[in-house]
């Protein structure tokens, strides 16, 4: 692992990440080194991670089952997964941890859990509005204590059995204040579910400390891109619900007649996490996930606050003087944002400035509105906008090649012609050929 910074101004990667050096194709001939801006979305994997999924593969087997000694070890490494997940977030002795696919599976989980109505605010990610069936939301005010004032009133209001919130916006980054909102959920007699996708990967979570009953996140966000996620929270609802999947696994015991359990009692489920994680689970996933956690926890969240925070003002400070361009902000009393930096720029096109950035100078950041309508929308920018999110790889020589990119661009100096077809930018003509993803 590398230092987190180093003499002067200049700014190394925190960790040692795949695809670290790899080479892409410029439009106008040659290639770099990739830079990586896009790790919001799905960031890459962590050498801890990629070492311990390939030192497992030999013992690679089906999980809980199996009699076989491989088999053993691969049940052994998914529940230990989970202890290295529960350790991670803080969780409490009455806290499970489910695998699921995605922050996506987990809310979804948890949706068919909740008895009664749920209570979001209009600056969520889809994965947190659109799942929850009896929600009511809170369009978010100009600063945040205005805002946990008025999901207070929301709350108090009529009976909520839930406030779902985002840790961290994925828009703006921005963080919210989430063992206060617990106080405020609990005191108005609801629980509360943290999405956690872009709050994980960038600062310590503590579930019984902030007083956070349920959490979701992503391992493919959490450099641990194998196809796991989590849901941890209380074991009550989860319990009393139905499966989220009906299959193998999640039943203790079936009979002829508790398969036609609409019409006859229903078979006798098992708990969570069993009673959520029917068919075969992701072993690999799980142990990948868990990798991630415990690297990340041996890194300390101090350091990468600080790695993140010293290259997101060097993004600041360069594009901050560039002719009209404007970043995105939910408020101006945010106390912390993580690594990520969203703006727009007056006579381009966001996908135009995406783009440009990755044809002529081989940086991958991400355009659009980021499964976020509606704050897009309350942001003025229902066209979208273009997002920098950092990560772990993250340098300041990456920082300062965009800043150099965007400057060039707005000052009239691209050097190729983009167009835009079926709704997407392309340079024209486009030069560059794909690698060869089965070499
Ligand atoms: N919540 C937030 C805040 C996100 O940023 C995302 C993905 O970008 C999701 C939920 C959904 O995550 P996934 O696609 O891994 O399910």
């Amino acid at each position: 692992m590398t230092a987190v910074l180093t003499a002067g101004e200049c700014v190394a990667p925190l960790a040692r990440v795949s695809g670290s050096d790899l080479r892409v194709p410029l439009v106008q001939g040659g290639d770099r080194t990739y830079v990586n801006f896009d790790c919001a979305a799905s960031a890459p994997a962590l050498s801890q991670v990629t070492d311990r999924i390939e030192a497992l593969l030999p013992t690679y087997s089906s999980v809980h089952r199996g009699a076989g000694y491989a088999s053993r070890v691969s049940t052994d490494c998914y529940e230990k997964a989970r202890e290295s997940v529960a350790r991670f977030v803080g969780a409490g002795d009455e806290q499970v941890v489910v695998f699921t696919r995605n922050t996506t599976d987990s809310l979804n989980l948890l949706a068919g859990c909740v008895p009664g109505s749920t209570v979001v605010l209009d600056i969520e990610h889809h994965a947190n509005l659109l799942p929850w069936k009896n929600s009511r939301v809170v369009r978010a005010a100009d600063t945040l204590a205005e805002t946990v004032r008025l999901l207070v009133a929301e709350l108090c209001s009529r009976p909520s059995a839930l406030l779902a919130v985002t840790g961290a916006s994925n828009v703006t980054g921005e963080v919210l204040p989430i063992a206060a909102l617990a106080e405020v959920a609990h005191r108005c007699g609801a629980r509360i579910l943290v999405d956690a996708a872009q709050l994980a990967p960038h600062r310590r979570i503590d579930l019984e400390a902030w007083g956070v009953d349920y959490l979701a996140f992503s391992g493919h966000k959490l450099y641990a891109p194998f196809g796991a996620g989590v849901l941890v929270g209380r074991r009550d609802w989860l319990d009393d619900a139905e499966p989220y999947l009906a299959g193998g696994g999640a039943v203790r015991n079936v009979t002829v007649e508790s398969a036609q359990w609409v019409s006859a009692p229903a078979p006798e489920w098992a708990s969570a996490p069993a009673r959520h994680e029917a068919g075969t689970p992701n072993v690999l996933g799980a142990a990948a996930l868990a990798a991630a956690c415990d690297a990340l926890s041996d890194l300390d969240f101090d350091r990468v606050a600080e790695h993140e925070a010293v290259l997101r003002s060097r993004i600041l400070d360069g594009l901050e003087s560039v002719d009209g361009l404007e970043f995105l902000r939910l408020w101006s009393d945010a106390p912390d944002t993580v690594g990520i930096v969203t703006f727009t720029i007056d006579g381009f096109e966001p996908g135009e400035i995406a783009a440009y950035l990755s044809a002529e100078h081989g940086i991958g950041v991400r355009d659009g509105r980021f499964c976020a309508h509606p704050l897009l929308e309350r942001l003025g920018r229902p066209d979208g906008a273009v997002r920098v999110s950092l990560g772990l790889g993250s340098c300041s020589e990456d920082v300062d090649r965009l800043v150099d990119a965007v400057r060039t661009l707005v000052g009239g100096n691209r050097t190729w012609i983009y167009a835009k077809e079926g709704g997407q930018w392309n340079p024209v003509p486009e030069r560059r050929f794909l690698l060869d993803a089965q070499r």
